[in-house]
């Protein structure tokens, strides 16, 4: 893990820092940097993309924030740093959450070999991105009953 010469070893609590923190507070959408910067630059309009960056890398330090590496092109951000895998759709970049798997030995694995956590990440293509994959008819459909 990357660390940053503490700028702020006591993190200081400014407006647009608590900003960040509400933002980020429950939110599910692992945001970029880019993401935060462009969604609170309106409420912050002196807000530089330093500010959003520098904030970001002190959570990461002080663990209240998790960076996300599934997205290959941006670093994201989760708040929720308890252990879970991710899947993403490779079309809008969207990514949710999934539980964490638990004690999965995978196949292949040496004996002797002792898991000790596991991060799986999925990628693919969500429902918004496919409108094709509603009309395609399912198996499901003919269970339909009435
Ligand atoms: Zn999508
Ligand atoms: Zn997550």
């Amino acid at each position: 893990m990357k660390k940053t010469p503490g700028k702020d070893p006591a993190f200081r609590l400014t407006p647009q820092r608590a900003g960040i923190l509400r933002f980020l507070d429950g939110n599910k959408s692992h945001p970029s940097a880019e993401d935060i910067y462009a969604r609170l630059r309106r409420k912050f309009p002196g807000m530089s993309f330093a500010t959003v960056y520098n904030t970001l890398q002190s959570l990461l330090a002080l663990g209240g924030l998790t960076e996300v590496k599934i997205d290959g092109a941006r670093a994201r951000f989760d708040p929720d740093t308890k252990p879970h895998s991710h899947l993403m759709c490779v079309s809008c970049g969207a990514i949710a959450d999934l539980p964490a798997p638990r004690g999965l030995r995978p196949a292949g694995a040496p004996s002797g070999f002792k898991v000790l956590r596991c991060n799986v990440e999925f990628y693919g293509v969500c429902r918004a991105c496919a409108p094709a994959a509603k009309k395609e008819k399912t198996s499901c459909q003919k269970k339909k009953r009435k």
